[in-house]
């Protein structure tokens, strides 16, 4: 590859609805890296509805005719100035954060998940649906040698970001564990805590989402509204919907914690004190993640085998991928995926 050459890539041409076509598969130059910056070569790239969401202008436009994608698993292509410890064809992930301050007073005591000045890869930064992107050195993964990179890809923003939640939501070893919602997030760091000996209760809408946790190991599965058959010590609110919030603050055992994993969540309706709340129940919120989340992850997804449900597409196919996202047409993650050939 030379960094003078030219690439496929996809940009968002103009937000609207996914099943208009809102991103087009391009001509580009190969980015080249700024001083501290990785390029990688894309091998696979998750697609995560956040995609769906700056394709379709859900979120404000950070960057016109951006490239989504911030699953992206790959090989050093080329070093910007200044990069010490990577070198060409080493193996690294991008993920969604991509830039904090790191002399804030969040990013100063260990909570750069919470940096006002924090940057997002395929948002505010071209992602990872094309041949290549950029990545600042310092906040690319290492990924490990045990996972290859169409499964190592959607373990990058879902897997992440539900083990962020799994910390928020303190469960004590052995616990009682309630996860409202069963998606991609859920099925990931359900796996997580089952191996780390967690009882783990679904409480989901659907029967497939229903069975694919009790496939899994979960003890129960039932719908997000019932109770579970045992309290809870710690929950986990996937669906963004806010009228769970005191149903499963009610499942909670004294001194539970519920911690809300979405970036949305509808009004909850007014909790009852003395039921949803007293006897020292907390409710959390979780925002984004930090890089030491996202390095622990990793590491205990080798260990304990952690592996997504996933859907390869070729990259020319990253629209049809998105639109079936949208539609629900699969289970699990879609993978983009490069022919290197
Ligand atoms: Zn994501
Ligand atoms: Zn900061």
């Amino acid at each position: 590859m030379s960094s003078s050459g030219t690439m496929r890539a996809w940009v968002v041409s103009e937000p609207g609805p996914i099943e208009g076509g809102p991103l087009r598969y391009v001509e580009k130059p190969v980015p080249a890296p700024a001083a501290g910056e990785l390029l990688v070569q894309v091998a696979a790239c998750a697609v995560c509805r956040t995609d769906l969401h700056v394709s379709e202008g859900d979120l404000p436009v950070h960057r016109e005719h951006v490239t989504p994608g911030h699953m992206v698993a790959g090989r050093v292509a080329a070093l910007g100035e200044g990069v010490r410890d990577y070198a060409t064809g080493d193996r690294v992930g991008v993920a969604w954060l991509r830039h904090t301050d790191g002399t804030c007073a969040y990013c100063r005591r260990g909570t750069e998940n919470l940096c006002p000045a924090s940057r997002y890869t395929g948002w505010d930064a071209d992602g990872g649906y094309g041949d290549y992107t950029t990545v600042p050195a310092a906040f690319a993964y290492r990924l490990p040698d045990g996972l290859t990179d169409v499964e190592v890809a959607p373990l990058l923003c879902a897997g992440i970001i539900g083990y962020r939640a799994l910390l928020r939501a303190s469960l004590p070893a052995g616990g009682r564990l309630g996860l409202y919602g069963f998606g991609d997030s859920a099925h990931l760091i359900a796996q997580v805590a089952l191996a780390q000996g967690a009882t783990v209760h679904a409480l989901t809408r659907g029967e497939a989402s229903q069975r694919l946790a009790l496939s899994l190991g979960a003890a129960s599965a039932g719908g997000a509204y019932d109770s579970p058959p045992e309290r809870l010590d710690s929950a986990i609110l996937f669906a963004p919907v806010g009228d769970i919030v005191p149903v499963a603050m009610r499942a909670l055992d004294r001194g539970g914690v519920l911690a809300v994993a979405g970036i949305h969540l509808t009004d909850t309706p007014p909790l009852n004190y003395e039921r949803e709340l007293f006897y020292e129940k907390e409710l959390r919120s979780v925002t984004s993640n930090t890089r030491q989340d996202g390095r622990e992850f990793l590491a205990l997804a080798v260990r304990h085998q952690v592996r997504a449900t996933t859907h390869v597409y070729p990259m020319r196919e990253a629209l049809q991928a998105l639109q079936d996202l949208k539609a629900g047409v699969f289970d699990g993650a879609a993978v983009l995926v490069n022919d290197q050939g």
